[in-house]
């Protein structure tokens, strides 16, 4: 079925972090108008396409998106409108060939990525489709409800603590099913803000609805989550509730060194470290455990745990298929994050997964530190099968949402399977 644009307009909105981003609108001639809302992240890849702000001082601090509004509504919108594609992949292409840089730059991945999304949601409704049933046509994939990553412990650049790690996540491995994985992570949540509480914590908290306790050794921070998970009945561990970790690493990289806590570790250093956290606590997950830039540490890493630790590629991989094909040759990592504003449109986003799925690397999808009401990535993880979403805490509305949305697909759709892997 082909995709019949009649129009397309974008509007600056707020995200979380009360910064500007986009919310784009697409009419087609058999779905009526369609919605779709663009995450900005704090923590970025170089590597990432570009998000275009105007940089106008006198406005939200050079935060400002008119200028990708701006493309939206004139030349994208000029270049689309009246216009039938045979396939979103189709429409991606136009966008790309329009933007003609190879980073995005000239547009802006952010005006992009929010007509890329209202695309894919236009060509589901007018199919009659959920968005995860189009997306798994699209990716090919098996449809699969993801194991939730829960950050419930913030640090790094999205709280004022003095954490060096940027995310503590819970993730309910050996949960039934997907409501049992939400509130197993609720409860373990209720449990540690009780136990911060009694330790004389803030319970104040960070971009993605954690906690962000004046805490700086992560060990202590890992103590806790332990702790938390006994407190609310559940076992630490692959059959109960495992901790997954983002360092965030480039973050506290400088001068060739990692400073973490006031030590100031080599790369060598830092993976002892994380073979010792993964010896004395349930981690089975480390996301940018080095530095975009430290390749031949990621090499080392991966020799040294990747048997035993998913370690994941985010701003070294940047959801971008050439990348992680490098990664793949070299034996960087065994996993990708996957964002889809990183990259700038869903068919790319589609691509990178399967690079990941045919040299078995797993995928996390992800939202951003700022987001917005869309759940979008929710129907994202769904479809095309990666079988782990990251959505924050269980707390903060636009965190919430993508959890919700995934509740209620389970619930209306019995038979979708859930866990890691089909067979979970
Ligand atoms: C991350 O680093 O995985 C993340 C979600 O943060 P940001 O959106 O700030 O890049
Ligand atoms: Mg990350």
């Amino acid at each position: 079925m082909p995709l019949r644009i009649e129009d397309v307009h974008a509007t600056e909105i707020l995200d979380s972090r009360a910064r500007p981003t986009l919310a784009v609108t697409l009419r087609t001639a058999d779905a009526g108008t369609v919605r779709a809302a663009v995450p900005s992240g704090a923590s970025t890849g170089s590597r990432e396409a570009v998000e275009l702000r105007d940089g106008d001082q006198r406005r939200y601090g050079g935060q400002g998106v008119r200028r990708a509004v701006a493309h939206v509504n004139g030349e994208i919108a000029d270049a689309l409108r009246g216009r039938t594609f045979r396939s979103t992949a189709d429409l991606d292409a136009a966008l790309i060939e329009l933007d003609g840089t190879p980073t995005k730059s000239r547009l802006g991945a952010n005006a992009l990525v929010g007509v890329s999304i209202a695309a894919v949601r236009a060509d589901a409704a007018a199919r009659g489709q959920e968005l995860w049933q189009r997306v798994a046509e699209l990716s090919g994939a098996v449809p699969l409800l993801p194991v939730p990553h829960f950050n419930v412990v913030n640090g790094g650049v999205h709280a004022a603590n003095n954490l060096d790690f940027q995310e503590f996540m819970l993730a309910p491995l050996g949960a039934a099913g997907l409501a049992e994985a939400v509130r197993a992570g609720a409860e373990v949540y209720a449990r540690l803000k009780a136990r911060l509480t009694a330790a004389g914590h803030s319970v104040g908290l960070g971009d993605e609805g954690g906690f962000a306790p004046a805490i700086d050794r992560p060990e202590e921070v890992l103590r806790l989550l332990v702790e938390a998970i006994t407190d609310a009945g559940y076992s630490p561990g692959r059959d109960g509730i495992s901790i997954a970790l983002d360092p965030a690493a480039s973050e506290f990289w400088s001068d060739g060194r990692y400073h973490v806590a006031g030590e100031d570790l080599t790369s060598d250093q830092l993976i002892d470290r994380y073979t010792e956290m993964a010896d004395r606590f349930p981690v089975w997950s480390i996301e940018d455990g080095l530095a975009e830039v430290d390749w031949e540490g990621w090499e080392r890493l991966t020799a040294r745990l990747g048997e035993r630790v998913q370690l994941v590629g985010d701003d070294i991989f940047v959801t971008n298929p050439a990348v992680i094909a490098e990664a793949v040759g070299r034996k960087v990592g065994n996993s990708a994050l996957i964002k889809v504003n990183q990259v700038g449109t869903v068919t790319e986003t589609l691509e990178a997964v399967r690079v990941c799925r045919e040299a078995g690397y797993t995928q996390m999808v992800s939202h951003r530190s700022g987001e917005t009401e869309d759940t979008f990535i929710a129907d994202l993880v769904i479809g095309a099968g990666c079988g782990q979403l990251k959505s924050g805490a269980p707390a903060r509305g636009e965190r919430i949402a993508k959890y919700n949305r995934l509740i209620e697909t389970a619930d209306a759709h019995q038979a979708l399977p859930f866990g890691l892997t089909p067979r979970g």
